[in-house]
């Protein structure tokens, strides 16, 4: 499964648990390394990187994952394989 097709996948389980989501659909001109998602919902705000199963993260995609850590942001990758696990963190109980 490439990256577009994974990605819509988490987009359609995150809408339809009720979560809002953004992508930024052309980046030309937008800040590079940016996360591909931000999901928030749920009481939850989560940036996610989503590769295919063997992309490799740029050096500005780590940059802003560290940074976004280092301020407290929930950021991680997202890959094909690790389906289970974006579900049962879409779906966990929702954060006090
Ligand atoms: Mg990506």
């Amino acid at each position: 499964m490439n990256e577009k097709q994974f990605q819509a996948n988490v987009v359609e389980l995150a809408h339809y648990l009720g979560y809002l989501t953004y992508h930024t659909l052309d980046s030309r001109g937008s800040e590079p390394g940016f996360p591909d998602l931000v999901i928030v919902g749920r009481n939850r705000l989560l940036f996610r990187e989503i590769k295919s199963e063997k992309g490799m993260l740029t050096q500005a995609q780590l940059k802003w994952g560290g940074a976004l850590m280092a301020g407290g942001g929930d950021w991680s990758v997202w890959r094909p394989s690790q389906m289970e696990l974006v579900q049962a963190t879409l779906t966990a109980d929702p954060v006090d």
